[in-house]
């Protein structure tokens, strides 16, 4: 009997003894292929030397002083290297513990722009459906993940609603993608308009949605024509990479591909790659000045921000990034991985849609590929696939509901940044023989 709250109360994971690369080991001696990063975190894998080493000698050096006294060298660098690695404007960094507590800062910092203008009336965050931006209650007021928001319900602000960009689902055979890419922004901008666009704050959203939907990129021109909305009517964007950030999907933030600057980025994750518990914000030139010019300090804080071994974690982690060009195996990696994975899937029956971008990549599943029916939620496919894949030693991350809180089946695939052709050929094999198992189980 453990005296943990797990996940699961009926039934304990397995432990975890060892770790090391793409494989971990449990105390009943089998190991897993970590082919999802655990939850798209694990990106340099597991026991790297070089960020070990950083966290030993930060230990031994200054394990803790709090922030309200002291700041200290790896924090410091971190933001340095986080802005300079950042394009435009994003120069300043606040370093929490996670991505949940990076959500709720994102939110708080946004909102004390504006009070700091004396504009007080501003208190609404716009979002979309099939988005997770975190647990805690500011952060999942904001998701539109139906089935965590559940039961939980009474307590969340009232957040309006927009659609996600989620062209395999949502765009019609016989319309264009710039067609339905310019319905969301009309659809976004209708939104703006009928809550107030004085009452708005900001627009929230995942760069390339995560867990809830697996792994949909935006379409071209999404996210310009997000910006141009926000200026327009005078809101912030606030860009969730706490998933999709850091590299995962070929450049370190994820809307460098997309041609538009946020104001606000949320990065977790893939910032500390599981070494340690790190989250951050980074926010433009004009949210910091407007406060530095006013109140003078953000109403905030944390007892953990800025945590040495953190940082010195995350610190090495963005070294090693750079020194052993990991961005450019990712987008290399990924291609030949997505091309491995349409030659096992492509022609699969269930299999609806292999999607992503970089070593970030989602796989629907469908009763039929043509209508794209979705399986019975009843079967619980995901569940089964994940039980499947653990049963032949692989870590994928499936979820249902994938359309819309209840209906669909996906499986998010993130593998670390460090993995080999051979490796991912070893996934592709055991996901297709876990696949087999969970059809067969469940149909
Ligand atoms: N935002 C996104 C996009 C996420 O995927 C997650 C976690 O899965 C979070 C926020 C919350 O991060 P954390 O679990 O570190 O609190």
């Amino acid at each position: 009997m453990s005296n943990i709250i797990h996940r699961n109360l009926r039934r304990p994971p397995p432990l975890a003894v060892s770790a090391s690369g793409l494989t971990v080991r449990d105390s009943a001696g089998n190991s897993y292929l970590d082919a999802s990063g655990g939850a798209a975190v694990s990106s340099l894998g597991h026991g790297h030397p070089d960020v070990l080493a950083a966290m030993h000698a930060q230990i031994d050096r200054n394990a803790y002083a709090h922030t309200a006294f002291f700041t200290c060298e790896p924090a410091e660098e971190l933001a340095t290297r986080l802005a300079n690695d950042a394009p435009g404007d994003l120069d300043h960094v606040y370093l929490v513990s996670g991505g949940s507590e990076a959500m709720e800062t994102a939110l708080k910092l946004a909102r004390q722009y504006f009070v700091e203008a004396g504009d007080t009336e501003r208190s609404v965050f716009i979002a979309r459906r099939q988005s997770y931006h975190g647990n805690t209650l500011g952060a999942l007021a904001i998701g539109g993940n139906e089935w965590r928001r559940r039961p939980f319900e009474p307590l969340l602000m009232n957040v309006p609603r927009v659609s996600p960009c989620y062209e395999y689902r949502h765009r019609p055979k016989d319309q264009s993608v710039d067609d339905y890419t310019d319905s969301l922004l009309r659809e976004l901008e209708a939104r703006i308009l009928e809550t107030g666009p004085s009452r708005v704050i900001a627009f929230c959203a995942e760069t390339v949605v995560g867990a809830t939907a697996g792994a949909v990129p935006p379409t071209p021109g999404y996210f310009r024509g997000v910006r141009q909305l926000c200026d327009q009517y005078g809101i912030l964007w606030i860009a969730d990479e706490v998933m999709c950030g850091m590299g995962r999907t070929g450049t370190l933030y994820a809307f460098e591909q997309e041609g538009a600057l946020p104001d606000l980025v949320v990065l977790g994750k893939g910032l500390g790659a599981g070494y340690q518990p790190i989250g951050a914000v980074l926010a433009r030139e004009h949210i910091v000045t407007r406060l530095r010019e006013g109140s003078g300090a953000f109403q905030h804080g944390h007892t953990y921000m800025g945590h040495p071994i953190a940082a010195a974690a995350a610190l090495a982690v963005q070294k090693v990034i750079q020194r052993d060009n990991l961005l450019g195996a990712v987008t290399v990696r990924g291609a030949s991985f997505r091309r491995m994975l349409r030659e096992a899937f492509g022609e699969h029956p269930y299999v609806g849609d292999i999607r992503g971008r970089g070593l970030f990549i989602g796989m629907e599943l469908v009763k039929d590929r043509e209508s794209k029916e979705p399986f019975d939620p009843q079967l619980k496919l995901h569940a089964a696939i994940k039980d499947q894949a653990m049963a032949v030693g692989l870590m994928v991350y499936p979820m249902g509901g994938t359309i819309d809180g209840r209906l669909g089946d996906h499986i998010l695939l993130a593998p670390p940044f460090t993995s080999t052709e051979a490796e991912l050929a070893e996934i592709t094999s055991r996901l297709g023989e876990a696949v087999k198992r969970a059809f067969t189980s469940v149909l």
